[in-house]
């Protein structure tokens, strides 16, 4: 009898349970509830099967969607400088047709982002973008890029944001939230370490731990603590030793222990080598998957690059869970760690309907806000610009990048944008009747070939054409077949016949003014001193044309500043000798020693200084105060200083706050770092008073022995200045023992 009873009472139970599954509204799809309770409630009603069908693609570009639950498959979009177009060699891209080309906009390289050091224009950026995203009926955009540049012949650099851990760390933060307040998932990549394409799937990247949590960490932390980024792309590399997708230092300990990140990491396109090691380091989607994946990986391509791809297929996982190297649990805290995001991201509750609307004027303007704001002037005697039309006829504009709009490197972020400006037409739509404006090639475009005769010939018509003109404007470069994903530069130096036209150019026209635009430095020492002015004006997307322009006529003053150094010759770079490796190895023994903390070290001269960059009007600094009473009670330091637009134009500023360690420490400390920055407008002869807040965590240093942050005691000096080489105000705190 009491068997009976127990028996009815299980099968009620049972079948209690059985109708409370099946209800139409289980707490999973109550949106009222908690996330984490939404999770757990919906993991109880998959099956392992379904579990582990979630951990690799379902295509080139999506996850794998449940219908019987209701889970929506994750509809990914390339970035980070604008949406992917998927044509021609992206075809693969979301697994579509060539057919389904869309363009986009085609925002400023990353580099050209971070020459702005605006935040809030790329917190703009960012949210066009994730606009964007949404218009084309997906839901996560494969960037920021926050690798830093550690050699200037890295082929990505034009992706990032440059060479310091800060400055790369609000630019990153800002983008993040401009993409996850549209509800859209922001993915930070290539954690770690990505700085070279060279032999990218099979380098092993040595870095001492210093050296990862002051250079290499810090964006990707910044990333996850600040901004919250729901998803981080691990990187194709070895970090010493280990393949980043199935490291568990790096996503384990440090991503997820360390920072407490809460969201998905999903593999670099093709980037696993194993299935228990991958997954139980917390490596939760496998991307891609499905049909393309498995096609792409028998190319001889494919295999001779070194990508590895389709271990975290169902079969795989499921054989190691039977095998006991992957336990349930692991499986469980994967899928979590993507349903999660899920729910946070509102892709659950509101899948987005593609609106198409892209490229909408408000779009438009921050890439032509954002195309202005980067521009550099490098050099500009006697005041060559802006360019006085009521003193000039005519302007023979010359360069192959002046007639075609490069707006941007090779790779996964192509964008192929609605319409480009090229500097010419920009530069012909400004001229108005009076100013007669010639366009001579020069020579040809960075990867393209011709016959010696005919180059002869572009050259001669050039400078024949600078000859008869009040000023030559030359735009010289690199384009997206030589600066690229996939491959390093070879060199730094120009493009093949671009020095030569600009030597020649220089020699029949005094009033020679060359502007720049390519993803970072080159090399200028055959032609520099002869020609008075220089801009860069990297790869400026869609609008690239207008604002440079703008810049030489003077309806915009350039206010761009350096987030690299440029150097002289490549033997001056931090890297030189330590890059590309051998033996598939690549020794990072400059350590923390990057960009301009190698050349203030170093005392080597770099070509233009990290943070430098002219305007046409002059800022001057004065008042410098700091406060550091809050210090012992872990608050802020405060420095403010006045700075005034002394000359006659409108113009922005950016002060750049550096600290100077001066005092004892029991490691080698830079000269000094980049802890503050702000940019400024200011109307001509207006002062501001600008105010920095310095947190305590800025005056550390990453001590090996103590596996944490430690402060020394000492006298800090705050260096306030236009450039990293142009310090303008200065002042000074004290650290006392134990603060
Ligand atoms: C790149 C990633 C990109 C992915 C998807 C990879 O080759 O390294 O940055 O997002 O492809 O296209």
């Amino acid at each position: 009898m009491k068997s009976s009873f127990c028996l009815i009472l299980i099968v009620f139970a049972a079948s209690f349970s059985f109708a409370q599954n099946q209800t139409a509204n289980p707490p999973y799809k109550d949106s009222s509830l908690p996330v984490e309770q939404r999770v757990q409630d919906l993991l109880s009603r998959m099956t392992l099967e379904e579990k582990v069908a979630m951990l690799s693609g379902a295509n080139w570009m999506e996850s794998v969607p449940n219908q019987r639950l209701g889970i929506p498959s994750i509809k990914m979009a390339d970035g980070p400088i604008g949406i992917r177009s998927w044509a021609g060699p992206s075809a693969k891209t979301g697994g579509m047709k060539a057919s389904m080309q869309v363009t986009t906009t085609a925002f400023p390289a990353g580099v050209a982002m971070a020459a702005t050091w605006d935040t809030e224009l790329l917190q703009n950026e960012g949210q066009a973008i994730g606009q964007e995203v949404k218009a084309i009926g997906r839901e996560m955009i494969l960037g920021p890029t926050v690798n830093i540049n550690r050699t200037p012949l890295w082929g990505r650099n034009f992706e990032g944001y440059g060479e310091d851990p800060y400055l790369t760390s609000r630019l990153g933060v800002a983008y993040i939230k401009g993409v996850q307040g549209e509800g859209i998932i922001a993915t930070v990549k290539h954690f770690d370490a990505n700085n070279q394409e060279f032999e990218r799937h099979r380098i092993n990247a040595i870095i001492g731990e210093r050296a990862l949590h002051e250079i290499y960490f810090p964006a990707f932390k910044a990333a996850v603590q600040e901004a919250g980024v729901w998803s981080v792309m691990s990187a194709y590399n070895k970090v010493n030793g280990v393949y980043c997708a199935e490291n568990p230092y790096l996503l384990h300990d440090v991503l997820r222990k360390e920072w407490g990140f809460k969201g998905f990491v999903v593999s670099d396109w093709g980037s696993t080598y194993s299935t228990a090691a991958t997954v139980n380091a917390g490596m939760d989607l496998e991307m891609p998957g499905g049909p393309p994946m498995k096609d792409w990986l028998k190319e001889p391509r494919t295999l001779e690059a070194g990508n590895g791809g389709g271990w975290l297929v169902p079969e795989k996982v499921l054989a190691g869970v039977k095998s006991g190297k992957i336990s349930k649990a692991t499986i469980d805290e994967n899928v979590t760690s993507i349903l999660r995001i899920i729910f946070v991201s509102g892709q659950f509750d509101h899948p987005y309907a593609a609106t198409n609307e892209i490229d909408t004027p408000e779009q438009r303007a921050v890439a032509r806000k954002a195309a202005t704001e980067s521009i550099v002037l490098l050099k500009n005697d006697g005041d060559l610009l802006p360019l006085d039309v009521s003193k000039i006829h005519s302007i023979a504009v010359i360069g192959p990048n002046a007639g075609t709009a490069v707006t941007g490197g090779g790779g996964s972020s192509l964008v192929v944008p609605k319409y480009s400006v090229s500097p010419l037409k920009g530069i012909q739509d400004r001229a108005g009747q009076n100013l007669q404006v010639t366009y001579s090639m020069g020579t040809l475009l960075a990867g393209e070939a011709g016959k010696d005769s005919d180059l002869q010939q572009l050259r001669s018509d050039a400078v024949a054409a600078a000859a008869k003109a009040d000023v030559a404007i030359v735009v010289i470069g690199r384009s997206n077949k030589i600066e690229s994903e996939d491959f390093d530069l070879k060199t730094l130096d120009l493009p093949p016949g671009q020095d030569e036209l600009i030597e020649a150019v220089a020699k029949a026209n005094q009033h020679t003014i060359v502007v720049i635009n390519a993803g970072g430095p080159v090399i200028m020492t055959k032609w520099l001193a002869q020609v008075p002015a220089l801009v860069d004006m990297w790869y400026g997307g869609q609008e690239g044309g207008n604002a440079i322009a703008d810049v030489l006529f003077g309806q915009a003053n350039p206010s761009g500043k350096l987030p690299v150094s440029f150097v002289k010759e490549w033997k001056d770079s931090p890297a030189y000798g330590h890059y590309p490796g051998e033996h598939l190895k690549v020794e990072y023994a400059e350590g923390i020693y990057v960009g301009y903390r190698y050349f203030d070290k170093k005392n080597v001269e770099p070509l233009f200084p990290f943070g430098y960059g002219l305007s046409y009007t002059k800022f001057d600094y004065s008042d410098i105060k700091v406060s550091a009473d809050g210090l012992s009670s872990g608050k802020p330091v405060d420095v403010s200083l006045q700075i005034r637009n002394a000359g006659s134009r409108p113009g922005a500023e950016v002060a750049q706050l550096y600290l100077h360690y001066d005092g004892h420490s029991s490691v080698d400390r830079p000269v000094k770092e980049l802890k503050g920055f702000q940019r400024i407008e200011l109307a001509a002869g207006e002062t501001k008073t600008v105010h920095f807040s310095v947190d305590p965590s800025a005056l550390a240093y990453y001590s090996t022995a103590k596996k944490d942050w430690v402060t020394d005691p000492g006298t800090f000096d705050v260096l306030v200045g236009s450039s990293s080489h142009d310090i303008r105000a200065k002042s000074s705190f004290a650290v006392g023992t134990g603060q």
